[in-house]
């Protein structure tokens, strides 16, 4: 197998999992990080952009858009990484045990990803990329790639430096450069405006009329917290939401609208169905743009409309491939778990233990993706949108990388947290039915739990060990009935393994026959 030079552009996710699989895979790593830690999405920062909706291009950028009241919107048995189960720490106070904790809890996770796996030595803190091209020289430098760098504060050429690599590992997200909603009349509409990457905290909405533009998690989220303090609260949407926001808090301060047609100077909003409401504060929960300042090969990779492309699979443009290659670009798949496998994919091509397909081969694959998407009328924007395609494309990327395809009580998990938050939208987080899919979670994480958890010999067996008032009664075949809606810990043991995991606020779980 060959051992590269690989150069990882961050250390979020994505990057600290792409540079454990190129470690593991025998190459040799550098990561650039421009922050002074690990982590990227989950750090959360409370300043803002200068220009709240983003559009001024010399403006203070603020990388991080996690708002401080985030709580995950995955359970986290789906979140992580698969040989590094997310699980509760429940001996450590500063911990969040819950199934969908608070946003810190992700970052201590990363954290502690990035220490087990001697990750830090690896990572360049503070170091921004600012280039990264093909190197132009003679016979035995080609297909080698130079970056270029700068340590964070330092200002003119002489403080850039560069290095040369066999590959770049593309790791930089993609929540960070709003997207914004065009809306006629805008110039003239006197109210404030910012994009969600902006939004920290409810309170300066206070006693305000705020409108969000979207429908996603965000929008959700945050028109819920805006709620507890604004005067009314509009939700405008392409399409209606799962359910009406009347019904997430039966109050008739939150409505539902289709999307805005125009604003006007009197500071009313017009929406499709002609019906209009004076707003004091747009929040534009519109997304974002993927956008690669340092790459130097934009005749060859190009973002249009939001398409990052052409790349094969999502990650290699085949023209430059294996020499490039982009890790978290797509979107609705579990992200951790789909960054594990594209990274594995990258790093066996990386070695020669994979093979690409021909370049031809490649191109022509990638026009087949895009002729079908332009069939079925998909916008170009949702070219890295996976849904429904999610699961088959992890287990097409497992069977690439010779590992295991993925977990099917994780893809049922993640199916039911899906019917779940429609059907519970307001309480989902801490209201589910899916027990017996956690119990199958654990017993797959047990292999993979520190020894100090392992050591009983009966056979299997469930124990409660934290209860909050609530009674738990069986109630019929593997049935048990959690009568209060607080929080239970429960520790299992299988064998010589055992684990633990929290029921919080569930009606009634299915257990296996084993367990009761
Ligand atoms: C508001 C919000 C809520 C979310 N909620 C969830 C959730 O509940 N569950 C979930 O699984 N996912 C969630 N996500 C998705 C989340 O973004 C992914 O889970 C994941 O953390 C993305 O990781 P990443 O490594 O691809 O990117 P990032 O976390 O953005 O990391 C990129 C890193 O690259 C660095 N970088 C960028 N450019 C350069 C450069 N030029 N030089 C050097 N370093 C650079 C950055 O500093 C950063 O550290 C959420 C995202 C947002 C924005």
């Amino acid at each position: 197998m060959i051992s590269r030079k690989v150069a990882v552009i961050g250390a979020g996710a994505a990057g600290l999992i792409a540079s454990r699989e190129l470690r593991r895979e025998g190459h040799e790593v550098v990561v650039f990080e421009q922050s002074d830690r690990v982590g990227g999405t989950w750090v959360y920062n409370p300043n803002v952009d200068s220009d709240p909706l983003g559009l001024d291009s010399s403006r203070t950028i603020i990388f991080n858009s996690l708002y401080e009241s985030l709580r995950v919107n995955l359970p986290r048995e789906v979140m992580g990484f698969r040989d590094y189960p997310f699980v509760a720490q429940v001996n450590d106070d500063g911990r969040d045990p819950r199934r969908f904790p608070h946003h810190t809890e992700v970052l201590h996770y990363l954290e502690d990803f990035a220490n087990h796996f001697g990750l830090i030595e690896l990572i360049r803190f503070e170091t921004e990329v600012i280039y990264v091209g093909l190197l132009e020289e003679e016979e035995e430098l080609k297909n080698k790639w130079v970056v270029r760098y700068r340590k964070k504060g330092e200002v003119g050429s002489s403080s850039v430096a560069h290095e040369v690599f066999d590959a770049v590992v593309v790791c930089s997200g993609h929540h960070t450069h709003p997207n914004i909603a065009e809306i006629p009349g805008i110039d003239a509409w006197p109210g404030k405006q910012l994009h969600s990457h902006s939004y920290r905290v409810p309170e300066p909405f206070s006693g305000q009329v705020v409108l969000l533009i979207g429908n996603r998690a965000s929008a959700a989220d945050i028109s819920k917290k805006i709620f507890t303090v604004a005067k009314e609260v509009h939700i405008a949407s392409r399409s209606t939401m799962n359910v009406s926001p009347t019904k997430w808090f039966g109050n008739n301060n939150m409505r539902h609208h289709p999307l805005v047609k125009c604003a006007h100077e009197d500071g009313t909003v017009v929406f499709q169905d002609r019906s209009l409401v004076r707003v004091d504060v747009i929040v534009q929960c519109t997304g974002y743009k993927y956008c690669f300042p340092f790459l130097e090969i934009s005749d060859i990779v190009t973002v249009d409309d939001n398409c990052v492309g052409p790349l094969y699979q999502h990650i290699f443009p085949p023209v430059l491939a294996p020499g490039l290659s982009f890790i978290g670009l797509t979107w609705m798949a579990p992200p951790f778990p789909t960054f594990e496998l594209q990274s594995k994919w990258v790093a066996g091509v990386l070695s020669g233990r994979i093979s690409l397909p021909y370049k031809d081969k490649m191109i022509k694959d990638v026009e087949a993706f895009y002729f079908q998407l332009k069939v079925a009328a998909v916008p170009k924007h949702y070219t890295h949108f996976l849904g429904e395609k999610q699961f088959d494309y992890a287990d097409w990327l497992a069977a690439e990388s010779g590992c295991q395809p993925l977990e099917e009580w994780r893809k049922e998990m993640a199916k039911e947290r899906d019917r779940n938050a429609t059907a519970r939208p307001e309480s989902y987080r801490d209201e589910w039915e899916d027990g017996d899919l956690i119990v199958q979670a654990h017993e797959d994480f047990s292999q993979y739990l520190p020894a100090e958890l392992c050591g009983r010999t009966s056979k299997h067996s469930f124990e409660l060990i934290s209860i909050q008032m609530p009674t738990l009664t069986k109630v019929g075949n593997n049935t048990v009935m959690i009568a209060d809606p607080r929080t239970l810990l429960i520790r299992w043991f299988f064998g010589e393994r055992a684990g633990s995991f929290l029921l919080t606020a569930c009606t009634k779980q299915k257990l296996p026959a084993h367990s009761l």
